[in-house]
């Protein structure tokens, strides 16, 4: 019987269109002089790990550390953007960098990893619409409006004891990045700034790597009422490997299928993704090692009894149909 469900999901997992809405390889990349291309002991995410864990799509960040804002935001983005680049050209035969529907689909017919380039905290904008439409021209499709504190946009979660919102700059943001097609991402983002988000966008947003308050009170974290409206706008949430979003003592495999499944019999498997934060974070739940054990949270799925259909979409479809309705 348990062989039989683990050969169901291995084939499952396979046909599946695998996507992951966040990591941070970038910038360990970066700091620690490893290739994307090689089998890293170290980290959690390379080449060789993605096709492990059957991932077609990947989002790749590129994250400001706090020692580069405000001044060196926009250098220390395009420095990231550098670094993609050059690994791209070295690994062309399985990587493909992705800027719509269309690059996706070849990508995964020639059996490459898709990359999704994205942007973590808007420092990375300079005050100016003009550097997120030159960000665009360089293939960024996502931008995380906020890292946990103020900037120009608004405030992020960081800043409880004021809670601002949007700014009007933030708002212009939201609205370039619309007309754009550019993929909204509130993860990060203060509570108030996220209500204004939901306010100006006229088109689906996502939370790329959060989980929910209901099972782990964290700051991060989304409430109910939050993934409600999100869904409502035909968003998603991309539920994330942080242990401390996880579960506040423990956290498990287990612990991140307890998010999926709170947040599907919330609003529906349609509204529920993955985002790992893999290479962002320190420490990893049990059993989610690195981007190869990707596969386990199929299976863990169908042992909840969730069907191959609402698998499929909790996989990737959930995220890619968002793409498709934004890019
Ligand atoms: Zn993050």
């Amino acid at each position: 019987m348990e062989g039989k469900k683990l050969l169901q999901a291995k084939k499952l997992h396979e046909s599946i269109v695998v996507v992951d809405a966040h990591c941070d390889v970038l910038m360990t990349l970066i700091g620690e002089g490893r290739r994307l291309g090689e089998h890293s002991q170290q980290g959690h995410v390379d080449l060789p790990r993605l096709k492990m864990g059957g991932v077609k799509l990947q989002f790749f960040a590129a994250f400001i550390e706090s020692e580069f804002k405000p001044e060196r935001a926009v250098k220390r983005v395009l420095q990231l953007l550098d670094l993609f680049y050059r690994e791209l050209e070295d690994n062309r035969q399985d990587l493909a960098l992705v800027t719509g529907c269309t690059e996706l689909k070849q990508a995964v017919e020639q059996g490459k990893v898709g990359a999704l380039l994205t942007v973590e905290g808007g420092e990375a904008l300079g005050e100016d619409l003009a550097v997120l439409r030159a960000l665009y021209r360089l293939g960024v499709r996502g931008l995380g409006l906020t890292w946990n504190q103020r900037n120009a946009l608004g405030d992020g979660v960081g800043e409880a004891v004021t809670g601002g919102g949007l700014t009007n700059f933030g708002r212009e943001v939201v609205r370039e990045m619309n007309r754009l097609g550019m993929l909204v991402d509130v993860s990060h983002l203060s509570e108030a700034g996220f209500w204004n988000v939901l306010e100006v966008s006229t088109k689906p947003i996502i939370a790329s790597h959060s989980n929910c308050a209901a099972l782990c009170p964290h700051r991060r974290n989304l409430s109910d009422e939050q993934i409600i409206a999100l869904a409502k706008q035909g968003g998603v949430v991309g539920v994330t490997f942080a242990p401390d979003f996880v579960h506040p003592e423990t956290a498990a495999l287990a612990g991140v299928l307890d998010h999926i499944v709170h947040i599907a019999e919330l609003v529906g498997a349609r509204h529920v993704g993955i985002g790992s934060d893999f290479d962002g974070i320190a420490a990893t739940p049990v059993g989610l090692e690195d981007v190869g054990k990707l596969p386990g949270i199929t299976l863990g799925l169908l042992e909840r009894g969730f069907s191959e259909r609402d698998i499929e979409m909790i996989m990737g479809k959930n995220l890619l149909r968002v793409l498709e309705q934004v890019l």
